[in-house]
Parts: structure tokens; C-alpha cells; sequence
């Protein structure tokens, strides 16, 4: 059925599937049942913790260590009991020197501890005092401000305590979750497998940059889109190339793909066109929907099942591809990945610096340009096509604009916008 309300001319409308008839889904029923389907990959393998990066948790990471192990200096300075240096004039003798690596001894009574960042604190010492208000006087130091009791040690288990759990089960791990592992002294962590995606891209009229473009041929940006997008998030890519507008070739490259991979992604060729082959192949072999999705960009959105294998269905358009990717694949493929929070993507508040009085009726996400003006608000501006068919859109953004179903925007209004920092990673 046409949606009076699809001004975009590159899209195609979707006919009447079986799941096609009732009421447009919501961007967020769309997520809501895409996550249903989704099975997290059960096997699980311990690497060491280096070689974690994108991975994500099977089992939860806990600490055996108090941390910080012991009380230690937060700075450069003199550690001291506070109480000696009012008895002694602000003047006291240096006793020893702890650089970090060392462990000193008990602080002799009446005297201070050359000491430095990291250093473990020596027994006795109650008080680190920054080297900036300390002079030093021969063998002595004499602090030249007031102090204040206790400053400046880092307290044994302050942070974390030893049998306290520092990382979750489903938590992706990034460069500082490495970092906290490593802190705690786990040499290797227990992480899913990786997900293994296989793509395709149909189209009789696609060439592979490199090659020449003859008459009615554009260049496959998709398999680019795909491949990226999918490394970003971790995924291990088996990549089908570019598959004929043909029934039979389309079934060739679904089973082929079905087979080796946990979840088949295809772009293209899937409206109820003559050359669309993708919806009666996967009939053919499984089970597919069309979805309609009250959204725009994003029409036709299929998901299917070959086997046990999923299988998502993108529009050929690359950037319908792209948005139709972050909101929904994404977030099945983390879920898919044993990811805990999978979903879509926190938008923050921005100002529309731009007016729009003819909204369509589905909910619009216009690619969109953040940036602070010159009172420090963060303001949202739109390119000027709509058209699903442009990449320099894409290219001129740095995220999403959502414009709410049916509403007119003036400028000035509060509206929601997505980084592409939040659909990429
Ligand atoms: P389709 O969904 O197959 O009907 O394709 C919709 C539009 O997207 C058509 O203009 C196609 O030429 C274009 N398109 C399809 N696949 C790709 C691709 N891999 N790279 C760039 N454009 C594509
Ligand atoms: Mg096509």
C-alpha cells in the first residue's frame, strides 16, 4: 500500500507481505522484535586480555586485590605525621626516600619521608604535603603553607575492594575496560567467539571500484558500508561479493551464507519488484517478513530466518543501508554478541537551527550536522536533500536529526539528535 506521506523519491514502496497488512510498526516495536529473535552466541573463549579489544564478556571480571594494594602518595611530596610538624615548627628532618617501585620503612618519629606519586606510604605517615609549599633545607624540609591532616594518600581499597566485581558479563569491552582488567591483574578474560556475518550485495547494475563503469552501472558502496560497519562492532566478515538479480543465484549465496555464518545480511532486492529476488528466495529456503517500520529512511526492511540462521534484509539505497543499519542491526548484533545493553542509540537534546513546516507523517531521521553556537548550545542543522540515494549526506553530517512523526519544526525547538560516534561502534 503507497504511504501518501513518503516524499522521498528514492524509496519504493513495500507490498502487501503477509506481515505488511496491519498497522506501520514503530522504530522501537521494530527493535523490541528484532531483539526477541535474538539468541546470543553461546560459545565462549579466553584470550588474553590484550587481545580482548571489541570483545564482549562471558563472565564477569573480579577483582583479588584491594586497589590501591596498599596506601599510597598521590603526589610528589613529604610524608609526615601532621601533628609532628606543629611540634616541630614546620621544620622537619628527611628520614628516607620512597620513590614508587620502593617501600620505604616506618617513619622514625619527628621526621619526614622524601616521597613520590605511587609510592606506598610509609608506616607511621598520616599526611602526604605537596613538594610545591616544601623547601628544602639541607638535610631537612621545611613546609611553607598549612596542611591539612590526612591530604593526598590514596587509601588501600578506596577504589575497589578485594572479591568486588570490576566488569559485568555483556559489558563490550573498550580500551579502558582493558585497562581496568589489566589493573586488577587478570592476564586473560573469557569473551564470546566472534560473530561471524556474512553479506552480499544484489544488483545486476553494481561494479567493484577498480573496475569500469559502463552504461547504467554505478560502483558498490554497500559492500563498504557493510564490511566497515560490521568490522566497527567487532563482527568477522564473510564476504559474498556482489550476487546477480537472479532467483537462482540470490538461493546460492543465502544457503552458501546461511551456512557459514551466525547472521546473513543482504542489501538490495528486497521490495516485490521483478528484479527483487531476495524475498522469494528466502521463502524459498526459510521464513521472511517484510516489515513496515514508520520511519524514514528506511523502506523495505526484511528479516527472515534460513535454517536457525537469521537473516536481515537492507535497502539497497546506502543511506537507508546505513541508518536502517545502526538502528536495527546494530542492536541485533549485539544482542547476538551477548551484549547487556543492546539497543538503540541514547540521543542527546540540541536546538533546530533550521525550520521545517511540511514534516512527513513517519518518524524522520535527517542526517544532521551538531555544532555550539556562539552561547555554547549545541545546534542542529540539516542537510539539504532528503534523498536516500546520498552519500554526501552522509559525509556532511556528524550524526542524525530525529524529526517526530507528523510534527512541524520551528526554529529554536528542542529536538532529539543521535552522534554517529552512537551508531558506529
Ligand atoms: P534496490 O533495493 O535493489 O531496489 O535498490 C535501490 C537503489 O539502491 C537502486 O538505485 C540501486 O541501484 C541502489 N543500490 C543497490 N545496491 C547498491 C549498492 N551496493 N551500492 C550502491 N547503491 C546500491
Ligand atoms: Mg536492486
Amino acid at each position: 500500500m503507497a504511504d501518501p506521506s513518503n516524499t522521498c523519491d528514492s524509496e519504493q514502496a513495500v507490498g502487501a507481505a503477509p506481515a505488511d497488512q496491519g498497522k506501520a510498526l514503530t522504530v522501537e516495536q521494530a527493535v523490541e522484535r528484532l531483539l526477541g529473535h535474538a539468541e546470543p552466541v553461546a560459545e565462549t573463549e579466553v584470550l588474553p586480555t590484550a587481545d580482548c579489544l571489541g570483545r564482549v564478556l562471558a563472565e564477569p571480571v573480579v577483582s583479588g586485590v584491594d586497589l590501591p594494594y596498599w596506601d599510597n602518595s598521590a603526589m610528589d611530596g613529604y610524608a609526615l605525621r601532621a601533628a609532628d610538624l606543629a611540634a616541630h615548627g614546620g621544620r622537619l628532618p628527611v628520614s628516607q626516600r620512597i620513590p614508587a617501585g620502593q617501600s620505604g620503612t616506618p617513619l622514625a618519629p619527628g621526621t619526614a619521608a622524601r616521597i613520590f606519586t605511587g609510592a606506598p606510604v610509609p608506616e607511621g605517615a598520616d599526611t602526604v604535603v605537596v613538594q610545591e609549599v616544601c623547601e628544602p633545607e639541607g638535610d631537612a624540609v621545611r613546609v611553607t603553607a598549612e596542611i591539612k591532616p590526612g591530604a593526598n594518600i590514596r587509601r588501600r581499597g578506596e577504589e575497589i575492594t578485594a572479591g568486588s566485581e570490576v566488569l559485568a558479563v555483556g559489558t563490550r569491552l573498550g580500551p579502558q575496560h582493558l585497562g581496568m582488567a589489566a589493573g586488577v591483574g587478570a592476564a586473560e578474560l573469557c569473551v564470546h567467539r566472534r560473530l561471524k556475518v556474512a553479506i552480499f550485495s544484489t544488483g545486476d547494475e553494481l561494479v567493484m571500484p577498480g573496475d569500469p563503469l559502463g552504461p547504467g552501472q554505478i560502483y558498490n558502496s554497500n559492500r563498504f558500508l557493510f564490511r566497515t560497519l560490521l568490522q566497527g562492532l567487532g563482527c568477522e566478515v564473510i564476504d559474498l561479493g556482489i550476487v546477480a538479480d537472479d532467483r537462482e543465484a540470490t538461493v546460492t549465496a543465502l544457503r552458501n551464507a546461511a551456512e557459514l555464518a551466525d547472521l546473513v545480511l543482504a542489501s538490495g532486492g528486497v521490495s516485490v519488484g521483478d528484479e527483487d529476488h531476495i524475498r522469494p528466495a528466502v521463502q524459498q529456503l526459510g521464513t521472511l517478513d517484510l516489515w513496515r517500520v514508520a520511519m524514514r529512511p528506511g523502506k523495505p526492511f526484511a528479516f527472515g530466518h534460513i535454517g536457525a540462521t537469521p537473516f536481515i534484509g537492507s535497502p539497497g539505497n546506502p543511506v537507508s543501508l546505513f541508518v536502517t543499519f545502526g538502528l536495527f542491526a546494530r542492536p541485533f548484533i549485539q544482542r547476538l554478541q551477548g551484549m547487556r545493553d543492546a539497543g538503540l542509540p541514547q540521543p542527546l537534546p540540541a536546538r533546530a537551527g533550521f525550520s521545517l513546516s511540511k514534516p512527513v507523517k513517519r518518524r524522520d531521521y535527517q542526517r544532521a550536522r551538531l555544532s555550539m553556537d556562539g552561547d555554547g548550545q549545541a545546534v542542529v542543522e540539516v542537510f539539504r536533500s532528503t534523498s536516500s540515494a546520498a552519500l554526501s549526506s552522509l559525509t556532511w553530517a556528524n550524526g542524525l536529526a530525529i524529526i517526530p512523526e507528523g510534527e512541524p519544526i520551528r526554529e529554536g525547538d528542542r529536538i532529539d539528535f543521535i552522534p554517529f560516534s552512537e551508531l558506529l561502534g
